[in-house]
């Protein structure tokens, strides 16, 4: 045994002197420490959280980019993330309350629903299976993803005091490029006319980017539910909103089908013009991957698309 001891101790001090790295001594092996996991539920969320952890968490997501996080369930491989997680970073407001109903009872770590606290900024879905409540979309208005980043900030200090200087440095610099990202889209979207501000999408998702930049919601099928197909009177009262507002362009999202545009438009006329994000992040190297690039990608879409109208 000891002899065995001692070898290791031979071996270990050669290793240093080969690869110059500090071995510890026996004994004085480093406590193992739980690893720092958080997970968010979907990956305009992770991209958040990520900016402010920096390198000092592992920031994962649940629902893979360009998945539907509406009605998503979670897999066997999402409870074991979940039970590695010191906190799970969720939306709320009817996005991802599976998160909270199928993960909680599996987990130690804190659950963090994000739009805790903006109440006073909430729009209610005003039809469908959530009429009356809250529209979960925050997000799609950068001045209220900047407080996601600030409780995100709180979250990450509370539980881990040491490094709060670090998280409100990161916060700091991410929510400088969100201001300015808020302003690049207001300086943008001002080249549109009035009279084409017009939105029609498959989900009712960009209810809080209108209010923010001036446009009107002009159709939509889903009010936010997208796990339930839209019903005959959904297409029908679509058809009426874009034949009343005169709207001649329609945005498909990256994580609907297209089925339900390509009907509204053999009933209206119009084109289907490109696909714009809203629940989800496009995948690596997509143009999309963070949320800035997204946010950049819908409006530059949005204002090319709608410049050139019919
Ligand atoms: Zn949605």
């Amino acid at each position: 045994m000891y002899e065995n001891a001692s070898a290791v101790l031979v071996a270990l001090s050669l290793l240093t002197l080969v690869l110059g790295v500090a071995t510890p001594l026996l004994g004085e092996t480093e406590e193992s420490t739980p690893e720092k996991v958080i997970l968010a539920t979907t990956s305009v969320i992770w991209d958040l959280a990520r900016n402010v952890a920096g390198d000092l968490w592992t920031v994962e997501y649940l629902v893979e980019p360009g998945k539907n996080p509406h009605g998503y369930e979670p897999t066997p491989a999402d409870m074991a993330k979940a039970q590695r997680a010191a906190a799970i970073l969720y939306n709320g407001f009817n996005l991802d309350g599976w998160a909270v109903k199928l993960l909680s009872g599996q987990m130690s770590g804190k659950m963090v629903r994000l739009t805790e606290g903006l109440e006073n900024y909430v729009l209610k879905v005003p039809d469908g299976p959530y009429a009356g409540r809250e529209d979960p979309h925050m997000w799609m208005d950068v001045s209220l993803a900047v407080k996601y980043v600030d409780r995100i900030r709180e979250v990450l200090t509370e539980m881990d005091p040491e490094n709060g200087a670090k998280y409100k440095a990161n916060a700091e610099a991410y929510i400088r490029q969100l201001l300015e990202l808020d302003d690049w889209i207001r300086r943008e979207t001002s080249k549109i006319p009035a009279d084409r501000r017009f939105l029609v999408t498959q989900e009712k998702a960009f209810q809080y980017f209108a209010r923010a930049y001036g446009f009107k919601v002009g159709a939509y099928f889903y009010s936010i539910a997208t796990e339930i197909e839209p019903t005959a009177s959904d297409l029908v009262s679509a058809v009426e909103r874009v034949r009343s507002s005169g709207v001649c362009v329609y945005f498909v999202e990256t994580t609907l089908s297209r089925r339900t545009m390509e009907t509204l438009q053999r009933e209206a006329g119009g084109r289907i013009a490109s696909s714009l994000y809203a629940d989800s992040l496009g995948p690596l190297g997509s143009g999309a991957d963070s949320y800035i690039a997204m946010m950049k990608h819908n409006v530059e879409n949005i204002v090319r698309e709608l410049l050139r109208w019919c």
